[in-house]
């Protein structure tokens, strides 16, 4: 299978033809002819090595009402993206070296897209035993995680770290101290305060977060955190980076970037999010740290949930928006197209630098290289609808928004997985 790119601008640069053959790059230079199977003609549009989502929720295995291994496949490859880290906690909970492979497999069948998935540290998510976190690696499983929750028992914590750092992989943290969160459902503030919803306080994310980097930095193991939402908590990360070199990773996602706790004043379920949004001067804050690298990945916290659950009033409905899909789309059109990000930046905070977390080869756009990767065009637009989104569930607070930055194809080894 040959397949020849017309015309595009590898991260932006200038435009070439890249050929396509066998799994890689076997070209790249303008004027390229050559028999091909397929020809797109792709007139100045971008092409970036497709993106690795470190957090997004498949809900596989049980969860099939609000997505299945063939609805969040499609999702990924409309949103530009080959691999994705999968979580958790999901019914049953990942938390054995069967479901890793079960996972591994499903995935493999619908060929879309490599799921990589994440395991439990503790059995069930229980919080009571510890995980075979060994036996977990050697089926596949890239790190552990209880994200959704965090482990409450401290000792547990440190015992977990040290397994994991043994076994070699790496700790995502979803760091919460759930006291302090004590039920809220959006930010405390202000605006929780006018709204009459219960708070979650910055306070429950910095206390969490700083607990496990204490431990991970006492025991030496290696860490993720993860969905970071506040700027006290790019700090905390960045202060133990300097004094623990190689110790600590951190992610925002783009939401944090873009939208605030105010978003919440229509009480509309898809500004609902663990960690909540929160206000203005810490979202302006994330992206500064984002650009100055404080914060090394964007990822999705991509969380599907049906209709009839996120019809239920703000403070019952579950936590969690789909995202996978407006990813790069997103980062495009709110900052790309207005110059506060370059397409070096989303390469590194969406390809490389997740990779690198996950011990993974990078992939360049180079003669040689494997052909993983994505078409997005920056001027054209896309209207995000229940109907142009792939993923079962809606739960987008883009929905009636237009965005630029629509992605045209997305390659994996070398074979078309989405073309638009
Ligand atoms: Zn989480």
């Amino acid at each position: 299978m040959r397949i020849l790119l017309r015309g595009v601008r590898p991260i932006g640069g200038n435009k070439t033809d890249v050929l396509i053959e066998k799994g890689v790059i076997k070209g790249i230079s303008p004027g390229i002819r050559v028999d091909s199977d397929r020809v797109f003609d792709l007139d100045g549009a971008v092409l970036l090595p497709s993106l690795v989502d470190l957090h997004s929720h498949t809900r596989q295995p049980g969860g099939d009402e609000q997505e299945t291994v063939e609805s969040f496949s499609r999702a990924a490859v409309h949103g530009g993206v080959t691999s994705a880290v999968s979580m958790p906690n999901t019914s049953p909970v990942v938390d054995n070296p069967a479901i890793v492979s079960w996972l591994i497999n499903e995935f493999r069948r619908v060929g879309l897209v490599d799921v990589l998935p994440a395991a439990a540290i503790t059995v069930g998510q229980q919080g009571k035993e510890l995980t075979e976190m060994a036996e977990l690696k050697k089926a596949g499983a890239v790190a552990v995680t209880e994200d959704g929750r965090s482990v409450r028992d401290s000792r547990l914590m440190r015992y977990a770290l040290e397994y994991a750092r043994t076994v070699g992989l790496p700790v995502f943290l979803h760091s919460e101290d759930e006291r302090l969160s004590d039920g809220g459902a959006m930010n405390e503030g202000r605006t929780s305060l006018e709204l009459g919803l219960k708070g979650i306080p910055g306070i429950s994310e910095t206390v969490g977060i700083l607990r496990d980097l204490e431990i991970a930095a006492y025991v030496g193991a290696r860490i993720h955190v993860c969905h970071i939402s506040l700027a006290r908590s790019v700090s905390i990360v960045s202060q133990y980076k300097k004094q623990f070199p190689g110790l600590v990773s951190c992610e925002t996602a783009p939401h944090y970037m873009l939208f605030s706790d105010r978003d919440v004043a229509g009480y509309s379920t898809n500004f609902k999010m663990n960690p909540p949004l929160r206000d203005d001067s810490d979202r302006k804050a994330l992206v500064k740290a984002v650009k100055r690298r404080d914060v090394d990945c964007i990822a999705t916290d991509h969380a599907p949930h049906t209709e009839w659950d996120k019809e239920l009033e703000f403070s019952m409905a579950p936590f969690g928006i789909v995202g996978i899909e407006t990813w790069l789309s997103s980062l495009v059109h709110y900052f790309v197209n207005a110059g506060i990000l370059g397409w070096d930046d989303i390469v590194e905070l969406c390809c490389d630098n997740p990779r690198r977390i996950l011990g993974l080869p990078l992939v360049r756009i180079e003669e040689g290289a494997p052909a993983d990767v994505v078409v997005v065009d920056p001027e054209s637009e896309w209207e995000v609808s229940p109907g142009s989104l792939f993923s079962k569930s809606k739960n987008s607070p883009f929905l009636g928004k237009r965005l630029a930055g629509k992605v045209l194809l997305t390659i994996k080894s070398g074979r078309v997985v989405y073309s638009d």
